[in-house]
């Protein structure tokens, strides 16, 4: 049975606050309407501000039949509840340097404790650090609600600036990220205005599978910060197969590589600034894909 606890300010609604132990009574939970999913808190609570929460509040975190990450035949299975520590402390091929390194950067041992994958993603921040890492692997996420399960490309999940297509009823169960490229370099990089706890200007995740003969076979580049939503390069990936992967690989990136990011200004960074640092990001991480960094 969930755990209830009701609570009231003494000028506002009444709340009601839920612990379900297993999916099933999650998802049950979620399907009368007006539900919020509560996880690590991390996002959440800021989001409220001097606020207390409306409605029914669902707290996740029982849940531990999606804590965790597998290796399954197709697939890393990454459970919705897994925190960015368990991310760090887990044993996964070098192709998941990249997400290991977003979680090292995610605020404070603190906020990794806490934060889960899942909250990150659906959360939906333009400077989510998860999300290039997981872009570039091509992961699929999967929502469970009372109808059942269902599975989308990450790329079609997020939905614009803090916007997904998640029905409310349904909880982001696993990050799924298909075993093909495990093997691959990958390499992430952070850009703020200090170097801890800070919000991205811009970040960048590659992740590059070299042939026998020491070529580009296959290369993903993610950029996050410089649009409503992370950003693929395709073009440039298209450009870079084939290409000796090797030192100096950067040089083959050019401005126009990134002209599908809509970088904005903000207190953070002026929009030139973004596409400037952003370049030199790419490159970098190409760089470090071919080991010259
Ligand atoms: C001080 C501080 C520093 C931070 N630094 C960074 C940083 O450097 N980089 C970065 O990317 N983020 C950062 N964050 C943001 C945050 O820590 C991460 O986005 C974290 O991964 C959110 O996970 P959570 O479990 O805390 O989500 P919550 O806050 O619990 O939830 C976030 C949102 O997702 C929904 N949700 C959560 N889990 C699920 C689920 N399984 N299914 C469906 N919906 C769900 C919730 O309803 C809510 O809308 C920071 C936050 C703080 C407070």
């Amino acid at each position: 049975m969930a755990e209830a606890l009701c609570g009231a300010s003494f000028r506002g609604p009444a709340f009601l606050y839920l612990k379900p132990k297993t999916l099933d009574e999650a998802v049950s939970l979620l399907a009368l309407p007006g539900g919020q999913i509560l996880a690590g808190g991390t996002d959440f609570y800021p989001a409220l501000g001097e606020r207390l929460p409306l409605g029914r509040v669902v707290d996740i975190t029982a849940l531990s039949e999606i804590r965790g990450i597998s290796t399954e035949s197709e697939h890393v299975r990454i459970g919705g509840l897994t925190t960015w520590s368990e991310v760090i402390r887990a044993s996964l091929p070098r192709g998941f340097d990249a997400l290991k390194a977003a979680a090292r950067e995610i605020g404070s041992l603190q906020i990794q404790n806490r934060g889960t994958v899942a909250g990150n993603l659906c959360n939906a921040s333009p400077a989510a650090d998860g999300v290039p890492p997981l872009l570039a692997l091509d992961a699929e996420v999967e929502l469970a609600s009372v109808a059942g399960r269902r599975r989308l490309p990450l790329t079609q999940f997020l939905a614009g600036n803090r916007k997904t297509v998640r029905h409310a009823d349904e909880i982001l169960s696993a990050v799924l990220v298909p075993r093909r490229m495990e093997h691959a370099a990958s390499a992430f990089l952070k850009l703020g205005a200090r170097r801890y706890l800070v919000i991205s200007i811009s970040v960048v995740a590659a992740v590059l599978q070299a042939d026998d003969a020491g070529r580009v076979a296959e290369v993903h580049l993610a950029v996050g910060s410089c649009s409503a939503t992370a950003q693929r390069l395709h073009e440039l990936e298209n450009d870079l197969g084939g290409l000796p992967a090797e030192p100096g690989i950067g040089a083959s990136v050019r401005a126009e590589h990134l002209r599908s990011l809509s970088p904005i200004d903000d207190v953070r960074a002026t929009a030139d600034y973004r596409r400037d640092a952003s370049l030199t990001l790419v490159q970098r991480a190409l760089e470090a894909c071919v080991g010259s960094h």
